[in-house]
């Protein structure tokens, strides 16, 4: 085992858990044995949340400028720990060295962000009538748990901790059991920044403690960011205890090509879409509805897909489940009359037998009936549907019952536009492949991509970390009564 086995974080102390429960956490790159998580109970949990209500009372009470410091370190110390937190995450991730240095560059952001939370929370005053102000506040909730998912072991923790803690929140998260090992490193460095110990838990678990995170009387808000089978679940079952949630689900997302669509570009962006970070995004592009003749266009997409190459630019996927289910859809796919241009089936890459790679995979001809057409496949394939018209390939999109994302490649304005307006989903691109807003816009899906309301990050997200506080104050001395007395 390369490293000890995990402990919670705790009282700013990384403590044993006080379940025997565990899992091994094995590299997805090679087959390597990293570590143990432990599955945590009722126990951890109760101490995890006494400590952070505990740290909640002080540090609600520290003024946003004093606690975004901690944020302006925590930046600085991201960047100086770069390096190593992407080795990290490629480690137990299996991604690319260089999709991880991105996806901490992507927590640097989120963190310069919510440094900026300060010149967004001011809150509002008006003198509604003579000598009397009404003023609003943004107040934290509490104690707050983040529950994330294996695909960004960085990033989607990142999406919560700085703007719920730089709001006041106390946070408790649960890492995703299959890579659970950068989150205790963020906790270092977040207490190396100068957090106090309480304000951010780490509880390792699988489902037992999600359960446990949304039925306990001692948090008040609950995130959740996975597969939407999850998400729907934690959504009901925290709603249920008078909590709020905000749970992000799983996605399919349509990328519409047009004729006139610049061949070399497009298919550059559908090919990395399809295939950055080995198709495990929930922002990847899953599927491909080409509009009239884009002959021309999949033959650029097949020849860009064969520049990617398994284990040196293709990183991993999550572990051998998952490969035997992306291999399985690519099958069905083919007996059901569907064309593999370029077959990820059966990858190898020498020297690291044990990894678990899909190579690039193209499937042409799908029909929307076709389980690759509507279902999220989570690895690097993308499936091409053909119409006649845009509104047939809107059609097909509105269908899915998904909506994190949707894009269009084209050169003309109009057509752009008129699919903008009628995608039926939360993030729409123009000649992007991969629309993920940047800070300071939002993220986040509809329909069954996101239960809940609001977003994860940007501006949107200060609504789900905090309360509106507001007050009617009256300074002048004037006697009589009427209806604000
Ligand atoms: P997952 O739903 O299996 O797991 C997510 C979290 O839920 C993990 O922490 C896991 O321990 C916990 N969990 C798993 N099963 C549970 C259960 N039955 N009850 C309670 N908790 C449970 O998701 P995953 O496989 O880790 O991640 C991949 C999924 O996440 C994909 O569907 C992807 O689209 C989605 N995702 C969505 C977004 C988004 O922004 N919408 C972002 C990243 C990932």
């Amino acid at each position: 085992m390369k490293y000890p086995r995990l402990k919670n974080f705790i009282n700013g102390n990384f403590i044993e858990s006080a379940s025997d429960r565990k899992l091994e956490v094995i590299s997805p790159g090679d087959g390597t044995l990293l570590t143990e998580v432990p599955l945590s109970d009722a126990a951890d949990l109760n101490d995890a949340v006494s400590g952070a209500k505990a740290a909640f009372q002080h540090w609600s009470k520290t003024p946003i400028k004093e606690r975004v410091q901690v944020f302006f370190k925590y930046k600085y110390l991201l960047e100086q720990h770069l390096q190593e937190l992407a080795a990290l995450c490629s480690e137990e991730n299996g991604k690319t060295i260089g999709e991880s240095i991105a996806e901490i560059e992507k927590c640097i952001e989120l963190t310069e962000f919510a440094c900026s939370l300060p010149q967004l929370v001011t809150g509002e005053l008006l003198e509604v009538s003579r000598g009397v102000e009404c003023r609003t506040e943004h107040v934290p909730l509490g104690v707050v748990a983040s529950i994330v998912p294996f695909n960004f072991p960085s990033m989607v923790p990142n999406w919560t901790i700085p703007n719920a803690i730089a709001l006041g929140n106390c946070m408790i998260i649960k890492p995703s059991e299959k890579v659970p090992i950068s989150c205790g490193r963020l906790a270092e460095l977040l207490t190396e920044a100068g957090l106090p110990p309480g304000v951010f838990s780490i509880v390792h678990g699988d489902e037992e403690i999600v359960g446990g995170i949304c039925d306990h009387p001692g948090i008040e808000a609950v995130s959740f960011v996975g597969s939407t089978r999850v998400a729907r679940l934690v959504y009901q079952r925290a709603t249920s205890n008078y909590k709020r949630c905000l749970a992000l689900g799983g996605a399919k997302n349509h990328l519409m090509v047009m004729p006139d669509a610049i061949p070399g570009m497009t298919a550059q962006n559908v090919a990395a879409s399809m295939s950055g970070c080995a198709g495990q995004r929930c922002m990847a592009a899953s599927a491909m509805v080409g509009v009239g003749n884009v002959d021309h266009i999949i033959e650029k997409i097949c020849e860009e897909a064969r520049k990617i190459i398994p284990g040196e630019n293709l990183g991993a996927v999550i572990n051998k489940a998952s490969k035997e289910r992306i291999e399985q859809y690519i099958t069905e796919a083919e007996e059901q009359g569907a064309k593999v241009l370029v077959d990820g089936r059966g990858t190898k890459v020498e020297g690291k037998e044990n990894g678990t790679y899909v190579g690039p995979t193209v499937i042409d001809r799908v029909t929307p009936g076709m389980s690759v057409a509507k279902e999220e496949i989570f690895g690097p394939v993308i499936s091409i549907m053909r119409t006649n018209t845009v509104d047939e390939a809107l059609a097909i999109e509105n269908a899915n019952p998904y909506g994190n994302a949707a894009s269009v490649f084209t050169q003309n304005g109009g057509v752009a536009r008129y699919i903008i307006e009628r995608a039926s989903a939360g993030m729409v691109g123009v000649n992007v492949g991969v629309p993920v807003p940047r800070e300071p816009f939002s993220f986040g899906g509809w329909n069954e991509s996101k239960f809940g309301v609001g977003d994860i990050t940007g501006k949107s997200s200060i609504e789900f970390w905090t309360k509106l506080k507001k007050s009617t104050i009256k300074w002048n001395a004037e006697a009589g009564v009427n209806w604000m007395s």
